[in-house]
């Protein structure tokens, strides 16, 4: 497939020769499930893949659930308008676990997606439609949302560059809320230069968004530069939970890095653990908060009903799948009085102590090398219990939970040829640094 950077040279009459190219091998990759739907474009520009929790202006946007089946957006987020005016348009519905909520992208109302590495395997989530769509080239890019790693996770698992911005550094105006102090908005690709071109263009202040920071668009793509050498801090004491292959990979990972003339620097941290109980607590909370407004009345479907508290009780207990409930059920209980100190206030005194674990390794290193996942995608239906799935979010969390910069490169491979991702994280607003540290591995591995 033509990279981002090759499309952007393009006429607009190659471009529609690309768009229909596109359009015909999104049908013969049907089975990947990667697309909801047919595909709607919003205009002129390169084609750019759309999560499904993203407003685009006249389509529908479902999250991949039924609750919200039929609802059409009334407006544009502020990254579409973005693109409109970056020469890009968006192209087609990103498949996607329901309302971002898990980590496989088996929780659609349009059915699972499937890894275009091993169709056999999940392709990550919750983005993994965007992610499925690139690896297999039938998207030039696309977009995602990551709360606790569902940019980075699935493009680890695909094989494709997924980078999750610095909180407030790209708005949030016009994405449907999961949990609002973690959601960022960010590009699958299929390279670091591209990703670096789709960040720039979908960052910057927006009014519309009160959580964005005051910062003017960023340039990383001009600035990209394979050749400066950072100080990396490994986290070897969180490799215990990752399989053999994964930690064989970080290993030969740390070594090329070392090789190629960066310092690398042992560093440890707050145990997972802490991560893995702090984001579930606040995520949820703040999931139960905003899924409040689906209540059958202002949004999408309706079920039956003969007075208004049948009409919640009937909508939601029958529209929302089993993973979202579950989540509301957890999130309306740690909030509960008599608990909420006990828990949500306790999490948000940990997520404290996590933001200075990070800012204390930042006072020394400009990055942090992790593994995006513990283990490479696994089979459908391998998560024994929904525990089991939360704690394989244990290196993508905490970066969310300190606001900070993460993308994930694919770096390896285990012995079946499935992709295994290596993450750089950044302090707060480093994109150009990640960026660049990923670029030059990339280039090393070519
Ligand atoms: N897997 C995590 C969750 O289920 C992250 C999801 C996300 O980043 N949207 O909450």
């Amino acid at each position: 497939m033509i990279t981002l950077k090759e499309a952007l040279n393009k006429t607009e009459g190659e471009l529609k020769e690309i768009k229909s190219d596109i359009k015909q091998r999104a049908k013969e990759y049907a089975e990947l499930n990667a697309y909801i739907g047919e595909i709607e474009e919003s205009g002129e520009g390169v084609p750019i893949l759309i999560k499904d929790n993203i407003n685009v202006k006249g389509w529908e946007i479902t999250c991949a659930s039924k609750i919200l089946k039929g609802y059409i957006a009334p407006y544009n987020a502020s990254v579409i308008a973005k693109l409109h005016q970056s020469k890009m348009c968006a192209f087609g519905r990103a498949n996607m676990d329901e309302f971002a909520m898990g980590s496989t992208t088996e929780s659609s109302c349009y059915g699972r997606v499937k890894n275009p590495l091993d169709t056999s395997r999940v392709p990550g989530g919750s983005s993994g439609g965007s992610a499925a769509a690139v690896a297999a080239g039938i998207a030039i890019a696309s977009l995602g949302s990551d709360t606790g790693g569902s940019i980075r996770q699935p493009a680890g698992f695909c094989g494709c560059v997924g980078l999750k911005p610095s909180y407030g550094r790209v708005s949030r105006y016009g994405l449907v809320a999961y949990s609002s102090s973690l959601d960022q908005i960010g590009p699958i690709t299929q390279n670091i230069e591209d990703a670096a071109i789709l960040l720039d263009s979908i960052s910057g202040y927006d009014s519309l968004d009160s959580t964005s920071a005051n910062l003017a668009p960023l340039q990383t793509f001009k600035e990209l530069n394979p050749n400066i050498r950072y100080k990396i801090a490994v986290l070897k004491d969180f490799l215990k939970d990752a399989t053999p292959c994964v930690q064989k990979a970080y290993e030969k990972t740390i070594k090329t890095l070392e090789s190629m003339g960066h310092t690398i620097v042992e560093k440890s941290m707050l145990d997972t653990r802490f991560h893995v109980s702090t984001y579930y607590i606040i995520s949820t909370a703040e999931a139960s908060s905003n899924l409040a407004r689906f209540d059958g009345v202002r949004y999408g479907t309706r079920a039956q009903a003969n007075n208004l508290k049948e009409l919640y009780l009937n909508t939601r207990s029958s529209l929302f799948g089993e993973e979202v409930k579950r989540r509301i059920l957890l999130g309306s209980f740690v909030l509960s009085s008599g608990y909420y100190d006990a828990y949500y206030l306790k999490a948000q005194q940990v997520r404290q102590q996590i933001c200075a674990d990070y800012a204390q390794i930042f006072k020394e290193c400009d990055v942090i090398l992790l593994p995006v996942a513990p283990s490479v995608a696994t089979p459908f239906g391998a998560a024994q219990s929904p525990l089991q799935m939360y704690l394989s979010d244990i290196y993508t969390i905490g970066v969310n939970l300190a606001g900070l910069p993460a993308l994930s490169l694919p770096a390896d491979k285990d012995e079946h040829n499935l992709s295994i991702g290596m993450q750089f994280i950044g302090a707060r607003f480093a994109e150009q640094t990640i960026l660049n540290a990923a670029y030059g591995l990339e280039k090393e591995l070519a």
